[in-house]
């Protein structure tokens, strides 16, 4: 069996050893507990009943309960003790599990679906759990229950228990084909649920366009499609299981035939008193049960195996952006960026969107960049909070490649405001302290005010109300608001504005530039420009074209000087001229 995949997870069991040591004792209890049983019966058949002594069978009878008793108490510990133990280390490594997933850098995120995830951190590590509390004491169980039984059966008769032994020898064939078939079915059993998972989970985000667009029969469709799909594997894992445990049951059967008729046998020649086979009927009888739990361990191993070979899929890969061998702390940053012949393609894309790019913004300065769109402005944006690396040259923060320093020392000097404003399920105030959790109060209000969003103030609960997917639904606008006022607060020394302005009404954009003005005075700015009003707000601008910076200078100077940047901007700057006059 493949379960070197599981090694992995044998480090979480460690802090919880005692819980399963007193698991494993409990389980010998119990298990010698039900071994005696039989010894007590052939004793009876054979003493007190055969010999007519009447008077011994009481005690013995007390006995049986006693040993019931026993094995009722070491049962109780051993279920609650591998719960105990299984449950921690479900919960720990579902919290490594987070914690890696957070780590790995955003073009990870970018090429796995969400379900995919979702259905690992939740069901594939409840299925690792499962082997561990139950699979794992089955396992021991139909193992040692199987040593003991076969040491007492050669005590009573080894001939018997040879035969037994033989009838038995099946399991390992049985085993093995169930094996190749189930492995497979395990593995795209559990794929196919993250597709149906991130079916749901689209559905959900994206209800609104569903509705809209009046698509909800084809999305049912899709839905139900890959629900049947699933449906069919699902039918092919208990095809395969039902073969198995037919299989399996049928060995003890077949063992206590060939045990009745070369029992009888011996019994009728004096080798074996009658006390001594229904003794030795009993022990085929205590391995019935654990015939039944191979089958279940044999398909819970496959499935636990299959987990972790999923889990093992995200948890082995490495975070790429991460803090470098000898990096160090910036801890002032006077905000000059430098983009050093920079070149950036997409992982698994053989464009590149960026080529020999050069900009130097200087500090305090603030660069508006204009494009085409999709010319590479947002992922220019990316690359100096190292969100992805460049593929080829620098980026430079205060002459300090981007690279060498932390990524915590890095990020902390810069705010971002990204074209999404995306806000978590937390309170307006914990969604604005994100990045900066100590700040004053009057830098909190001033933040807002930068941001012109005010109306938190007016919200049920104030700053403690809850926004985001659970909470109270914000406008487009709003929430752009509250995501700028996160990227101003703290006055971080370099400020990334990627379109910021791009929902809010054009009094409102007038002002909160008016304020941003004021903010962005002191401190470096990267400003993605699509409205030429934002442009007011920069002292230069770069054009990129082709992947690189095709023109710079101040936006008169380009006006006058640029087809292009005419072009993309002279119809909206005329547009907004007029608005404003
Ligand atoms: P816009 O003005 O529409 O916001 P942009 O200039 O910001 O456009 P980018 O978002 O930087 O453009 O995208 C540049 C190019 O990179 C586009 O061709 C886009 O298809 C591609 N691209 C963007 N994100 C990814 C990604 N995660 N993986 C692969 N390609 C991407
Ligand atoms: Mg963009």
């Amino acid at each position: 069996m493949g379960l070197l995949a599981l090694r992995r997870y044998i480090p979480y069991l460690r802090p919880y050893i005692g819980l399963v040591i007193i698991f494993g004792l409990s389980q010998l209890g119990s298990l010698v507990a039900a071994a005696s049983i039989p010894k007590v019966i052939q004793f009876i058949i054979d003493g007190p009943i055969t010999q007519h002594q009447l008077g011994q069978l009481v005690p013995m009878a007390g006995l049986l309960v006693l040993i019931g008793l026993l094995e009722f108490v070491f049962i109780y510990v051993r279920r609650n003790y591998s719960g105990i133990a299984s449950l921690r280390m479900e919960t720990d490594l579902r919290n490594d599990f987070y914690a890696h997933l957070q780590s790995l850098q955003v073009s990870f995120h970018d090429n796995w679906q969400s379900g995919q995830l979702l259905s690992r951190a939740i069901s594939d590590i409840a299925t690792v759990r499962r082997f561990v509390s139950f699979g794992l004491i089955w396992f021991l169980q139909t193992f040692v229950t199987f040593a003991v039984v076969l040491v007492l059966m050669l005590g009573l008769d080894w001939q018997l228990a040879i035969v037994v032994v033989l009838c038995m020898l099946p399991i390992a064939y049985f085993s093995n084909k169930f094996h190749d078939k189930y492995k497979v079915i395990a593995r795209r059993l559990q794929d196919q649920q993250g597709d149906l998972t991130t079916i749901i989970e689209e559905m959900a985000t994206g209800v609104r366009i569903i509705k809209a667009f009046g698509r909800m029969s084809l999305m049912q469709k899709r839905f139900e499609d890959q629900a049947r799909l699933l449906r069919a594997t699902s039918l092919e894992g208990i095809d395969a299981r039902a073969l198995l445990w037919t299989r399996l049951n049928f060995l003890p059967n077949l063992s206590l035939v060939a045990v009745l008729l070369l029992g009888g046998y011996h019994v009728v020649h004096g080798s074996l008193t009658i006390g001594g086979l229904v003794a030795f009927m009993n022990y085929v009888f205590m391995l019935t049960w654990p015939m039944d739990a191979i089958g279940w361990v044999l398909s819970m191993s496959e499935e636990c195996q299959t987990a972790s070979e999923r889990l093992n899929e995200v948890l082995d890969s490495h975070p790429e952006i991460a803090d470098r061998a000898g990096a160090r702390s910036l801890e002032q940053s006077r905000g000059r960026i430098e983009f050093r012949d920079v070149g950036f393609k997409y992982p698994k894309s053989d464009e590149w969107i960026l080529r020999g790019l050069n900009l130097v913004i200087e500090p305090g300065e603030t660069v508006g960049i204009v494009g085409r769109t999709g010319s590479g402005k947002t992922t220019l944006a990316y690359l100096l909070p190292r969100l992805y690396d460049v593929a080829e040259g620098q980026v430079l923060l205060d002459g300090v490649d981007v690279r060498d320093l932390y990524l915590r020392s890095l990020r902390s000097h810069i705010g971002v405001a990204f074209e999404d404003p995306i806000l978590f399920s937390a309170s307006v105030h914990e969604n604005l302290v994100m990045g900066r959790p100590v700040v004053s109060d009057e830098e909190l209000k001033r933040a807002i005010e930068v941001a012109q969003a005010g109306f938190v103030w007016d919200l049920p609960w104030g700053l403690e109300t809850r926004v985001g997917e659970q909470g109270y639904t914000l406008s487009g606008g709003q929430r752009q608001r509250l995501a700028l006022a996160r990227a101003v607060l703290g006055n971080p020394p370099v400020l990334i504005l990627d379109d910021p302005l791009s929902s809010v009404d054009v009094h409102t954009e007038a002002v909160i530039e008016e304020s941003l003005a004021r903010v962005l005075e002191g401190v470096t700015g990267l400003l993605v420009v699509h409205r030429p009003s934002t442009l007011a707000l920069a002292d230069r601008v770069a054009l990129i074209d082709g992947g690189t910076v095709v023109a710079i200078g101040t936006h008169t100077e380009l006006m006058k000087s640029n087809e292009l940047y005419r072009a993309l901007l002279s119809q909206e700057y005329e547009t907004s001229e007029k608005q404003t006059a």
